[in-house]
């Protein structure tokens, strides 16, 4: 049978926690809908100094732990699964659980973030999970003692080059300007690393590796110098991933208002998309600054947004 809800939140970053906190005070009773991989991106990242409350700083998972037990606490109800369809042609709204669960509700908050890109080189899928990865927390132990290279220069790769830093011989950056993206503090702590090298003007052509059996092995990168053509391997066990991310929207597609790159399109300082009753927060709505705290403040916002919904129909 259906189950019908005030607010349905679809996603468990820091956007739906936080959305979560506001809609159960607001007395919405929301249900919170985690995916199967609880906390979003933050839970891959190993160290964050810039989310206020924590003055020395913490790492990824306590936080998100933090707010979802902050959320738990006022009485979010959650649930692990996926949104695997909605229909928000007409209010109250239909979504389905895992294909078979039906949930109606009288507003929604859609939070389901953003994924890591991957480059499309030719032997990268061969070797996923076997040398290539998106996520240094999440893999940068296997690499110990060993050479990794991670692929691009925002925040994301200068991150994940000082976490691997400290775990392996030699971490090599390969970025294809002469200019990081990422914030100063980062920069400079990069280049202040010895066993930082830093590849400019270089972008990677291929995984290179080998196979026997089942057991695949990465054992370097192609990479091509943009200005001279020229192009080399370089020996490493690893490669990391860091090119940016994509938005998890593709469900919401034709209903809701997106950009071309997938972001879902909000009334500024709102939460409001195009369908009254259904708001988005997090990185799903936001192609510009994608922190965690803007995505904390997006989820009190449509949180607000949809208990005023309520009361004004
Ligand atoms: P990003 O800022 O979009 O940076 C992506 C990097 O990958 C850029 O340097 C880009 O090069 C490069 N790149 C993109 N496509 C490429 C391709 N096909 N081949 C080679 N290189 C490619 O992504 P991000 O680093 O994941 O960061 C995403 C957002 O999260 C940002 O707003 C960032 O500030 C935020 N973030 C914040 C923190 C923190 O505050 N602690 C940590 C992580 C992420 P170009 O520079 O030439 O475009």
């Amino acid at each position: 049978m259906a189950e019908h809800v005030k607010c349905l939140i679809i996603g468990s970053g820091p956007a739906g926690y936080t959305a979560g906190i506001y809609t159960s005070r607001a007395d919405l009773k929301p249900l919170l809908i985690e995916g199967y991989q609880p906390g979003g991106q933050l839970t891959i990242t190993n160290e964050v100094e810039n989310f206020p409350g924590y003055p020395e700083g913490s790492s990824g998972p306590i936080i998100m732990d933090d707010i979802r037990n902050q959320a738990l606490h006022v009485g979010t109800e959650m649930r692990t699964g996926m949104i695997t369809k909605v229909d928000f042609s007409s209010r109250p709204f239909h979504c389905m659980l895992d294909g078979e669960q039906e949930i109606i509700a009288d507003t929604v908050i859609v939070a389901t973030g953003a994924n890591a890109r991957w480059i499309g080189m030719p032997s990268e899928q061969k070797f996923r999970g076997f040398g290539v990865s998106t996520c240094a927390t999440c893999d940068g132990n296997f690499f110990r003692n060993k050479t990794t290279v991670v692929i691009g220069g925002g925040d994301t790769a200068l991150e994940d080059a000082l976490y691997l830093s400290q775990l392996c011989t030699k971490v090599y950056i390969v970025h294809r300007r002469d200019q990081f993206r990422g914030t100063m503090a980062l920069q400079k702590q990069v280049l202040q690393t010895e066993n930082i090298e830093v590849l400019w003007n270089t972008v990677p052509v291929d995984i290179v590796g080998e196979q026997k059996g089942f057991i695949k092995k990465v054992t370097g990168l192609q990479v091509k110098n943009v200005q001279s053509q020229e192009e080399q391997t370089i020996a490493v066990d690893g490669v990391f991933e860091a090119i940016g991310v994509t938005p998890v929207s593709e469900i919401f597609k034709g209903q809701l208002d997106m950009n071309e790159q997938g972001y879902i399109i909000t009334q500024p300082g709102t939460g409001r998309t195009n369908v009254p009753g259904v708001f988005a927060a997090g990185d799903v709505q936001d192609p510009v600054y994608r922190q965690a705290i803007i995505a904390a403040a997006s989820g009190a916002v449509a949180g607000i947004e949809a208990s005023r919904f309520l009361l004004e129909n």
